[in-house]
């Protein structure tokens, strides 16, 4: 008999379930020399679909320009889609908006293509439909891959990766321009709806005040005008529901790069930016919060600070220092979501209530000294706070939605005195932290557990992360990714209770720059690549970590 595909399924019908397994690790052949391998099969059929991998070693992608990185994650991206979206039993993640390298298709220089998707193998009663089972792999498949990953059209994939490498030459260029984020005149920043990351019809589309014009040279877009933020404190102002936090957050998005018709290609973030925002009950494990608090009740030292149970202001406090732990040199706060006593603590208040009984050194008094003596910027949204104008590079009014310059005006503003005493003076700095590898566990029951619920939990060995609170996770494939991620830190040694915090995330990042499957160590999983702050975030919020000491 013929040891295709075909005959093997063929003849597996009727047989155990459990017999599906035996096509694992061959690679079938398909049709132009692509193969498909079984990586995992399902021990029943109401397990997680077993998991496929189809390598195209030929394809008509040379002339796309793939010596690039950028491109090859581009062109992925751009095949995934297209692979989602034909219709058929595989399930191929694509992810959302962003344009993150995925495990669900990977490119190679020489253009070679690696296609993974989960797949349901068809088993009434717990026995193999061989039938079944050999029209979908060997019959549609192989139609799947000519049509819609080989037989894309070029054109349109070209524009793709033009498009995203486009954004990733603008986020490149911004420290040498000395700009924190780059927001494109006609960018459409609202999206459709709190649950749907699609640009919403008919927004209005954004227009750079003059003053912070500049124009940018792009590789393929050519001249291209829209607002640069400079570095150093930038505050938006403006009355309730004027498109402030639209903006913020389209800022806390534009570190990664969205799909051409999004609306914002072209806002761009230092890739480096991270969103800080209060997250009362969260645990935080030895944080130096010295800088932000001051005296804790109960003779808590706040330069080693720990809690199971976190108030919004320490929080906060903890998840700048974090941010900065990872070396992130952008911060990005809006009053929506931060702690108005770590904000600020105006004139009447000082009078009021003694410096001696409060503990917390408000951040207006802060972000100065994070400026200037640190190189970290922050962009945050205060609509309610006049203190800002005070320590503010730059202010900028949002007005139904539109973007104006007003820091002359805030100036004039600023330059009546309100009686209000600074009550912070530099910003420490900031210590490094050595985790212990011994409080990643990523086992449960002696089996490697890492997986995401939506980007709400990441499940790690026998704790949920709760990451809500990390807003740039893009999908639940980063939060796997963070969780995998953290996995190959403690496996690869990086993590080994002698390192610092940063400089486990140094090696990490060497390895997450690779194909996917060098660090996932062959997890059946859909897995996106995560930031170095996300995969910090999520092991931050781990309520096991222990961390060894404080430099
Ligand atoms: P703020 O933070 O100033 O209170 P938001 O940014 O939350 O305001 O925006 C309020 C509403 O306006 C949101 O529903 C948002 O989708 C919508 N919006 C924001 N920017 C635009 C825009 N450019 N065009 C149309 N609608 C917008
Ligand atoms: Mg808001």
């Amino acid at each position: 008999p013929r040891d295709t595909l075909q005959d093997t399924l063929e003849r597996l019908d009727g047989a155990p379930y459990a017999r599906y397994r035996t096509l694992t690790g061959r690679p079938w052949p398909l049709r132009d020399g692509a193969t498909a391998t079984l990586r995992h099969g399902q021990a029943d059929p109401f397990a997680p679909p077993s998991r496929w991998e189809v390598h195209c070693p030929r394809t008509p992608f040379a002339g796309l320009g793939l010596v690039s990185p950028v491109r090859r994650r581009a062109l992925a991206s751009f095949l995934a889609r297209s692979a989602r979206a034909a219709r058929g039993p595989f399930r191929v993640d694509a992810g959302g908006q962003e344009v993150v390298q995925r495990s669900s298709c990977e490119v190679a220089a020489d253009g070679s293509v690696v296609l993974r998707f989960a797949y349901p193998l068809p088993g009434p009663r717990r026995r193999i439909d061989g039938r079944s089972a050999a029209a979908d792999l060997a019959g549609t498949l192989p139609d799947v891959v000519a049509r819609h990953v080989l037989g894309v059209d070029l054109d349109t994939a070209r524009a793709f990766c033009d498009a995203v490498e486009d954004a990733d030459h603008l986020r490149s260029q911004l420290p040498g321009l000395g700009l924190v984020a780059f927001v494109a005149d006609g960018a459409v920043l609202p999206r459709a709806s709190g649950v749907d990351d699609r640009p919403l019809p008919g927004a209005v589309p954004f227009s750079s005040p003059p003053s912070l014009r500049v124009e940018v040279d792009l590789p393929h877009r050519g001249r291209t005008a829209g607002t640069g933020l400079p570095r150093g404190v930038t505050v938006l102002v403006g009355g309730g529901f004027h498109g402030k936090s639209t903006l913020l957050r389209a800022l806390e998005a534009g570190v990664h790069d969205h799909v051409p018709g999004d609306g914002r290609e072209l806002v761009v973030t230092d890739p480096g930016a991270v969103a800080v925002r209060a997250e009362d009950g969260r645990a935080v494990t030895r944080v130096d919060v010295g800088a932000f608090v001051s005296g804790l009740p109960g003779g808590v030292d706040p330069r080693d600070f720990s809690t199971a149970d976190a108030s919004g202001s320490t929080s906060q406090a903890a998840a700048t220092l974090e941010a900065l732990e990872t070396g992130s040199r952008v911060l990005l706060l809006d009053e929506d979501t931060a702690a108005t006593n770590l904000m600020v603590r105006d004139a009447r208040m000082q009078e009021l209530v003694a410096k001696a009984s409060e503990p917390l050194n408000p951040f207006v008094d802060l972000v100065r000294s994070l400026a200037d003596d640190h190189g970290v910027s922050t962009v945050l949204v205060v609509g309610s706070s006049g203190d800002y104008l005070d320590v503010a590079d730059r202010v900028l009014l949002l007005e139904s939605y539109r973007c104006s310059d007003v820091t002359g005006r805030a100036r004039e503003v600023a330059a009546r005195p309100t009686g209000r005493v600074a009550e912070a003076g530099t910003f420490p700095p900031v210590r490094g932290r050595v985790p212990d590898p011994r409080s990643v566990d990523t086992t449960a029951r002696g089996r490697r557990r890492v997986s995401a619920v939506g980007t709400d939990t990441l499940r790690l060995g026998e704790q949920d992360v709760d990451v809500r609170a990390v807003r740039q996770f893009t999908d639940p494939g980063q939060v796997t990714g963070a969780g995998l991620a953290l996995d190959h830190a403690v496996a690869a040694g990086h993590l080994d209770g002698q390192r610092s915090l940063a400089e486990v995330l140094d090696r990490l990042d060497v390895d997450l720059a690779g194909p996917t499957a060098q660090w996932t160590d062959g997890a059946p999983a859909d897995v996106a690549v995560p930031r170095r702050h996300e995969v910090a975030a999520a092991l931050n919020r781990l309520r096991t970590l222990r961390v060894l000491h404080l430099r």
